[in-house]
């Protein structure tokens, strides 16, 4: 937990969200400037900054995180049209908030080119 960081609010419950799935590891939550129909953000629970302060012991986590948004996906009814995940990461990755989530963002054709 990182007093100042919001999803770290948000897992605690000490900030609103309108929250989707939660287990002991990760919670999913609907963003609140959806890009898409579906536009969900999955966060492990424990404070990791992004991407690139990730440690060998966060492997197991970091492979549920993806096998949540697979359940997300169905059961948000968008597995079989398919969908993005995006991990932004540092400033030219484009990171706002600097607790790692994964973007899941379906329900409408993806536009090209990523860059
Ligand atoms: P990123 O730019 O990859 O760090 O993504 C941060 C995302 O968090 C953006 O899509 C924001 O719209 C979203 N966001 C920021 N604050 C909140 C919040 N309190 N609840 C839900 N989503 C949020
Ligand atoms: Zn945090």
């Amino acid at each position: 937990m990182t007093d100042s960081c919001i999803f770290c609010k948000i897992v605690s419950n000490e900030a609103k969200a309108t929250i989707v799935y939660r287990d002991g590891q990760v919670t999913a939550f609907r963003d609140t400037h959806p890009v898409a129909p579906t536009h969900l953000l999955i966060v492990p629970n424990k404070h990791i900054e992004s991407v690139g302060a990730l440690e060998t012991q966060d492997e197991q986590l970091m492979g549920h995180l993806f096998t949540i948004a697979r359940k997300l996906a169905e059961d948000e009814g968008i597995s079989k049209d398919g969908y993005r995940l995006i991990t932004n990461t540092g400033p030219n990755g484009g990171q706002t908030i600097f607790h790692l989530h994964l973007h899941l963002i379906g329900g409408q054709r993806m536009r090209y080119p990523m860059g």
